[in-house]
């Protein structure tokens, strides 16, 4: 008869505490760069113009709030299909649910792997975002770790990527980063996701793409490149989307999860399972950022703003990439990865004297927010960043 007063303690997530020991200093000049939102030229968090005005039309004209079903908002879900798939956006072989955020797509999608075939292993690179391997061990999926990164060489191990997928096994699942790698910043290449989608193919293996940066790299286009190579190349694909970065809309969690498999007979049958799954998650998905995202996308001024406001965020990035990397050689290497992730050659040591000597936080690893601090703080960033390693 276990009390609940005996749980064993939990192990405090490094980055929530992270996060707590940033808000608890008082020091003024504090930078937070562990925390990966996006922050504007003056540190803020701003709700984006184009979700401002697509909720305001939508206090105006909602109706109702009745329940809209497991699977969502499916007129979002059509104007996101574009976005994310082009060419092959009226494939009805592709079909998706709407879900709370990226997170609950991830959830989803493992866990009806975890239907089809209990017994598949999951390919995971290393590092990866840390909830990554939590889903797919909640889900009951045994993980395969291989190297993904070499930090003191700072680019991607792909010849032990390719080894690793090489020897996988029919039905074993490979997650890839859609873009913007998490926590790393290094991306595969054209070349890269060409031969992985080869190996994909040869080996049999059902990818799982995570993109919850679109936009927030090269471009909405070009950061879709690996998906739709993919997409277009494997008869079985699972993809987890975020809309809460590039909408801004984090807290309000809205994401989808889109399948693919051999034919729109199959796929709709996947689809039941899926929302069997979502109905003892969570019924459904919460509306309001789902229909503001619609409402956006719906209106061909409102997305051309948010386009606009994509484009300008990832200005940002790369000016202050640019920066970071012209400021010393060790940290040239910064203009050739994408989104607002990135790992300064640094070690625990000196990741902590940033914070004890200058009020910068960032995690252990090096992983830091590119959009932490505001324009007036990137002198100061740099200055501290380029004295810590020498
Ligand atoms: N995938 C990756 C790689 C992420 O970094 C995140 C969020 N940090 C997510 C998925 C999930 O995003 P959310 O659930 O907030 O939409």
């Amino acid at each position: 008869n276990a009390r609940l007063a005996d749980l064993h303690p939990v192990k405090s997530d490094s980055l929530l505490a992270l996060i707590a020991k940033a808000n608890a200093d008082t020091r003024p000049e504090k930078i937070d760069v562990g925390v990966g939102v996006y922050k504007d030229s003056q540190g803020r968090t701003p709700v984006m113009r184009s979700v401002k005005a697509a909720e305001k039309r939508l206090w105006e004209t909602q109706r109702s709030k009745s329940y809209l079903g497991g699977a969502g908002d499916a007129r979002m879900l059509q104007l996101l299909k574009p976005i994310l798939f082009g060419p092959h956006a009226g494939d009805e072989r592709i079909v998706g649910l709407q879900t709370p955020g990226g997170c609950g797509a991830l959830t989803l999608g493992f866990n009806l792997v975890a239907k089809a075939n209990p017994k598949a292993r999951v390919l995971v690179g290393t590092p990866t975002w840390p909830n990554h391997q939590p889903i797919i061990a909640g889900a009951g999926l045994e993980i395969v770790e291989y190297p993904y990164y070499d930090r003191q060489e700072r680019r991607i191990c792909f010849a032990q990527m390719v080894e690793a997928i090489g020897a996988a096994r029919g039905g074993d699942v490979v997650l890839l980063h859609g873009c913007c790698h998490n926590p790393t910043g290094a991306d595969l290449d054209e070349a890269q996701w060409r031969e992985v989608v080869r190996l994909l193919v040869e080996r049999q293996l059902l990818p799982v793409v995570d993109i919850a940066y679109q936009g927030l790299g090269k471009g909405l286009e070009e950061d879709a490149f690996g998906l739709r190579l993919v997409i277009e190349a494997c008869d079985e694909v699972v993809v987890a989307q975020s809309c809460d970065k590039n909408f801004g809309v984090y807290r309000d969690r809205v994401g989808a999860l889109f399948l693919k498999t051999g034919t729109a007979n199959t796929s709709g049958n996947a689809i039941k399972h899926v929302l069997q799954i979502a109905r003892e998650m969570w019924s459904m998905p919460p509306d309001h950022g789902g229909a503001v995202v619609r409402t956006v996308l719906d209106d061909p001024e409102l997305a051309a703003d948010w386009r606009a406001e994509v484009d300008e965020m990832r200005a940002r990035i790369l000016a202050i990439r640019e920066r970071l990397a012209a400021a010393h050689p060790k940290l040239a290497f910064i203009t050739e990865q994408n989104g607002m992730f990135s790992m300064l050659p640094v070690t625990p040591q000196q990741v902590d004297d940033l914070r004890e000597r200058h009020a910068i936080y960032m995690a252990d690893s090096g992983r830091f927010n590119i959009l932490g601090m505001a324009d007036d703080e990137v002198d100061r960033f740099v200055a501290a960043v380029v004295e810590v390693i020498g």
